[in-house]
């Protein structure tokens, strides 16, 4: 069943994403060249108990931390470790959460490591973005679930192939494996979300007012498909090829998207795209 919230509901959604988003900020600054993983879900954690909020990740399923930290080929799901330690050149994914007053936010970005970047790297995390960004601006109202579906895809097969390169096929791979999700009194809730649209699932319910959903493409520079390693978790692409993750979590009001993990609500981003922004419960 899918939750519909009200605006009092979307306030405190709203409180639980700013304190990803400055989870977002901290584990950002922290993740340099020769910090470990691990130092970021330390960092992580700290700010979720600053904020008195509480972590959604830690526990879910038996996951043992606060992030997930996801290097490299690693497409999702990377634990933090104390073995883990960054080098100039990586790329690493943070998806991560909190719970304020029994509501849940979630949200995931792709950094790079030191500098010195190859041309098809710094593309992937872009492409990936703003296919995220393409299906927060398809969230409105009368729209219906598949339509944030083909915004995603669209946009990411409408884009020139990245170079081939030591960590590139030469092509964008849209992982199937995992998508979006609804979220409220759950992380996960209905309904899920495809990065692509699948003829045999339909168009989806309807988007209203109050449908809070996560929006998180997943983009490798090669194959589509993932494999899962040995510590139940790790999500890796089966040809090695590196990915990227970005996520926001997003409220649908009368007035149109929120964005409840952004600090400015979505605003700027969302005008470039042409879209208004709904206001700032919290503003
Ligand atoms: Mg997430
Ligand atoms: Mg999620």
């Amino acid at each position: 069943m899918v939750q519909i919230k009200t605006p009092e509901q979307i306030a405190k959604m709203r409180e639980a994403g700013l304190v990803v988003a400055a989870i977002h900020a901290a584990t950002r600054e922290a993740a340099v060249p020769g910090a470990t993983t691990k130092d970021l879900d330390e960092v992580a954690r700290k700010v979720i108990a600053d904020h008195g909020a509480k972590s959604n990740f830690l526990g879910y399923g038996g996951f043992p931390a606060t992030i997930c930290t996801s290097v490299n080929e690693v497409v999702v799901h990377g634990i933090p470790s104390d073995d883990v330690v960054l080098k100039d050149g990586d790329i690493i994914s943070v998806d991560c959460g909190a719970i304020v007053d029994g509501w849940h936010g979630d949200a995931a970005y792709t950094a790079f490591v030191g500098s010195g970047h190859a041309p098809e790297l710094i593309e992937l995390s872009r492409v990936t973005e703003e296919s995220m960004w393409a299906g927060i601006a398809a969230m409105r109202n009368g729209n219906r679930l598949v339509d944030i579906s083909k915004a995603i895809e669209s946009y990411i097969r409408r884009q020139p192939r990245p170079a081939a390169g030591e960590h590139s096929l030469g092509k964008f791979g849209i992982i199937e494996d995992y998508g979006g999700h609804g979220i409220g009194t759950e992380m996960h809730m209905d309904p899920h979300l495809l990065n692509y649209v699948s003829r045999k699932r339909g168009k989806g319910p309807k988007l209203v007012p109050g449908l809070c959903l996560a929006i998180e493409p997943m983009v490798s520079l090669g194959t589509p498909r993932t494999e899962v390693l040995e510590d139940d978790w790790t999500v890796i692409t089966t040809d090695g090829t590196w990915s990227s993750h970005w996520e926001h979590s997003v409220a649908l009001t009368e007035e149109g998207p929120l964005v409840l993990t952004a600090p400015d609500g979505g605003r700027a981003k969302l005008a470039e795209l042409g879209v208004t922004a709904a206001p700032d419960p919290l503003a």
